[in-house]
């Protein structure tokens, strides 16, 4: 019975994904869903990111948070055009919230639409928003347990981002045991050494990311 309810609310998901997916696909407009815990890094991730790729890549964010519009005036100091969602104290966001958002941008404008998860490492990746990519942000200082005992969000993940690793030294985590871990989980998946604080390693994923991006505008050139 219950597993009947849930796969009622999984496949209305589905479907506001499906619709998604197809307007960014006209677009072709590269969408990417980040993915981690609270205080991992995910908003300061993402203004480096965007100082990289401004003036090459034509970007906007989607911002989900629970009752606050904090990050959503973080990004909007760096010029690009942001939405907030308020999911009113769900702890992910859903196809028909990123939905709800979607006519306030002009997507035949842009080249890459970045959407912030609600900060949580369990139920935001069981939730299909009409991404190309799912990213994780898994900061260091969470500790090297934390795939293993989340493996969802990494199996589904295209890169991992390991995010502080300046303050690596400070803590316990062994990196190697870390690393494989993941691979253990997603041997396809790559990881990403950064430091959002101190720029380190954000220059390769940047790099990825662009990769990513250019690719689907040769598609588009191609039509
Ligand atoms: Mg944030
Ligand atoms: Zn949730």
């Amino acid at each position: 019975m219950e597993i009947k309810v849930n796969t009622g609310i999984l496949s209305a998901n589905e479907q506001k994904a499906v619709e998604n997916r197809s307007l960014f696909e006209k677009d072709r407009v590269f969408t990417i869903n980040i993915m981690g815990s609270p205080g991992s890094g995910k908003t300061t991730v993402l203004e480096k990111t965007i100082d990289i790729l401004t003036g090459t890549v034509r970007l906007a964010v989607i911002e989900g948070d629970i009752y606050t519009s904090k990050d959503a005036r973080r990004i909007e100091k760096h010029g690009v055009p942001v939405e907030q969602i308020n999911t009113g104290g769900a702890c992910h966001l859903d196809a028909k919230m990123v939905s709800g958002v979607l006519n306030k941008f002009d997507l035949t404008g842009l080249d890459l639409m970045i959407i912030e998860n609600v900060g949580n490492l369990v139920c935001p990746v069981e939730f299909d928003l009409g991404e190309d990519l799912k990213i994780a942000v898994l900061s260091i200082t969470e500790g090297d347990d934390k795939p293993m005992k989340y493996p969802l969000l990494f199996r589904e993940s295209g890169a991992v981002i390991l995010n502080k690793m300046d303050i690596l030294e400070f803590t316990d985590v062994d990196l190697q045991a870390l690393r494989q871990d993941i691979y253990i989980i997603n041997p396809d998946i790559k990881i990403f050494e950064v430091s959002a604080r101190t720029g380190q390693g954000i220059d390769q994923w940047a790099d990825w990311l662009t990769d990513r991006v250019n690719n689907k505008l040769k598609e588009k050139t191609a039509k």
